[in-house]
């Protein structure tokens, strides 16, 4: 079934970016000569061995790739069901899989001359990420953070500080990632000459969205492999938290055309995905618009208003999803499914004393949907999920959520 061209789910997107009716380059017309640079950049770059022999070399020795492949035992006996994989890209360096991606733009922007990184961020982790491989590499960083964001999230503020980024707070709109984004867009055509701007998800005008899903299928590439040597065939079902969709994509792509394979994306629901809109599933809750460059999916009020959404997770709270995610819910090739921020508290408690796991909150939300599907499967079916993060990051927001007191470290 694989690599036939007459069907196959991995050609896309086509040449205007364009994932069936999702996609695009929504963009204005200063923009559009830098986001043309970029694409015949990394063109270029795509069937370049060089690009991805440092590549390789850094996934190797400075991200620590490949992640392992894990077989939860003990969380499979408890289940009674399917078995469970986990796929354990929470021990990357910077404890997510927002650096496999980073990396990729960052050396890209070395190759096109630029020497001033900027980017966007939510919870932080894309912003500590891109701080990293800027010191890394001595790039100058700029990190756009909403105004509300920055005071939520403290410790990845000072991360990114201490690794010698700037950090600015955004108080348009209701300062959050959104508003972020938005200003990130503008610094990029005020400052053309020097300036690359590394988005952290697959979101953004095309190529935004198919490069960052291509550095991010380094994890879906090594779960082939891992599962063939641990099991010697295919998974049968992929599961995967969705924010902006680049953890799942990752992990998705390498098996779109693996017809057997079932494919589920995890929004994040909230206090449950209702007509308040507390909740950030904007496939199982929203409907089609435009924001940053792309149509897909999207948060919005009857007058089209973008909604900030809510989650127990900060990393989930993307009011949009990835282009493609909406192409592969209306083709029906994935499934797309949402937890709530209860039942993702539960997988969490569970993971941490069943397998010695502290996840993020992000992840939890797929461990849920593993909890709720694996007792329906039989024994010999095989799950594997996506563990994109660790936990350290969140242990105060459960901590608050679980009633606990946590002395002078609040
Ligand atoms: C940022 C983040 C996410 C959400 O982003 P995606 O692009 O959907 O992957 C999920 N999990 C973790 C641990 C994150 O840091």
């Amino acid at each position: 079934m694989a690599n036939d061209l007459f069907n196959s789910f991995m050609t896309g997107p086509d040449e205007q970016g364009r994932f069936g009716d999702f996609g695009g380059r929504f963009v204005s017309e200063t923009l559009m000569p830098l986001i043309l640079s970029l694409e015949e950049e990394y063109e270029k770059a795509k069937t370049d061995d060089s690009f991805w022999a440092e590549m390789n070399d850094l996934w190797t020795h400075y991200v620590g790739r490949p992640s392992p492949l894990y077989f939860a035992e003990r969380l499979t006996d408890h289940l009674g069901g399917a078995k469970v994989y986990m796929k354990r890209d929470e021990l990357n360096h910077t404890g997510a899989h927002k650096i496999n991606n980073v990396l990729g733009q960052i050396i890209l922007a070395r190759r096109m001359g630029k020497t001033r990184i900027i980017a966007e961020t939510g919870a932080g982790q894309h912003g500590v990420a891109t701080a990293t491989v800027c010191a890394k590499f001595g790039l100058k960083c700029v990190v756009y953070m909403g105004a509300h964001d920055v005071e939520r999230q403290a410790p990845n503020v000072f991360r990114m500080r201490l690794l010698g980024a700037e950090v600015v707070p955004v108080t348009s709109g209701r300062g959050t990632l959104k508003d972020a984004m938005n200003d990130a867009l503008r610094d990029w055509v005020t400052n053309v000459r020097d300036t690359f701007y590394c988005i952290g998800t697959v979101a953004g005008p095309h190529p935004y969205p198919a490069m960052v899903r291509d550095f991010q299928a380094i994890i879906g590439k090594e779960v082939r492999e891992q599962m063939d040597a641990a099991e010697g065939r295919l998974p049968d079902t992929l599961i995967a938290a969705i924010g902006g969709g680049s953890n799942a994509m990752g992990l998705f792509f390498p098996f779109l055309d693996d017809k057997e394979v079932n494919i589920i994306g995890v929004e994040a629901g909230g206090k449950g995905v209702n007509a308040k809109m507390e909740h950030c599933a904007s496939l199982t809750g929203g409907r089609p618009g435009v924001l940053h460059g792309n149509r897909t999916y999207l948060l919005q009020d009857d007058d089209g208003q973008i909604l900030e959404g809510f989650s127990i997770s900060a990393g989930l709270d993307y009011p949009g999803i990835g282009p493609e995610h909406a192409w592969l819910h209306e083709i029906g090739r994935a499934k797309y499914v949402s937890i709530t921020d209860v039942e993702a508290l539960e997988a969490f408690q569970l993971c941490c004393t069943l397998e010695g796991i502290i996840p993020a909150l992000e992840p939890s939300h797929a461990l849920a949907h593993v909890m709720k599907l694996a007792p329906t499967l039989p024994k010999d079916h095989i799950i594997c999920m996506n563990m994109c993060g660790r936990g350290d990051k969140d242990i105060f927001t459960v901590a608050k959520a679980l009633g606990f007191e946590m002395g002078n470290f609040g």
